[in-house]
């Protein structure tokens, strides 16, 4: 990877998930998330929160750095939480009750209300710059309304050992097999290909 994010996920909790790569269980390179600055950038980038906000919480950031470190812990857990839910969704499989109970746990904490959009509604969510992890509520709630939306079953990850990227399928065939064919496609076949070398 080349240290820039990424948007291939199709969903705003499956880009945040993608800004490293995962083993199994654990991310094991890649972190784009090195610092609280880093989160806000993220965020930024993925129009997740607006410019005068992302202001706001790095200036309540710079007051409070012992608060801001453990900002980033809980944020890293978040990450984390995502990975346990949306990995065995991938693979149709059932979601950890603890990993569920945990995201549960984010909703819980995120101010959300409706308000008139046009004839509709749309979600709408009062300011907290004093509230470090506000930067990820977004990613909270995509991360809520893919679990109950008919995308769910679109789910699936990067077939690379070592990747571990998640996204929504809308591929017609339902046969997405990379987060990136031009990235991780062509590295497997490349291994395929010095594979076959090798056993001349
Ligand atoms: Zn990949």
């Amino acid at each position: 990877m080349d240290g820039t994010p990424k948007f291939i996920g199709g969903s705003l909790a499956l880009d945040f998930h993608n800004t490293a790569s995962w083993g199994a269980a654990k991310p094991i390179a890649d972190n784009l998330l090195d610092s609280y600055g880093d989160v806000v950038s993220w965020a930024l980038e993925a129009e997740a929160i607006a410019p005068d906000y992302a202001r706001d919480l790095l200036r309540t950031a710079g007051e409070d750095p012992g608060g801001t470190a453990a900002a980033l812990t809980r944020i890293l857990e978040l990450r984390q939480i995502l990975h346990d839910v949306f990995t065995p969704v991938g693979e149709a499989q059932g979601v950890p009750p603890a990993a569920l109970e945990a995201l549960n746990h984010w909703l819980s904490a995120v101010p959300l209300t409706l308000t008139p959009e046009g004839e509709r509604f749309a979600w709408d969510w009062s300011a907290h710059p004093d509230e470090l992890v506000s930067v990820v509520w977004p990613v909270v709630w995509s991360a809520a309304e893919l679990l109950r939306s008919s995308d769910v079953d679109r789910v699936g990850g990067c077939e690379l050992e070592g990747c571990g990227w998640l996204f929504v399928d809308r591929s017609r065939r339902h046969n997405r097999k990379w987060c990136q064919m031009e990235v991780c496609g062509n590295r497997v076949k490349a291994r395929r290909h010095y594979r076959r070398a090798s056993n001349r």
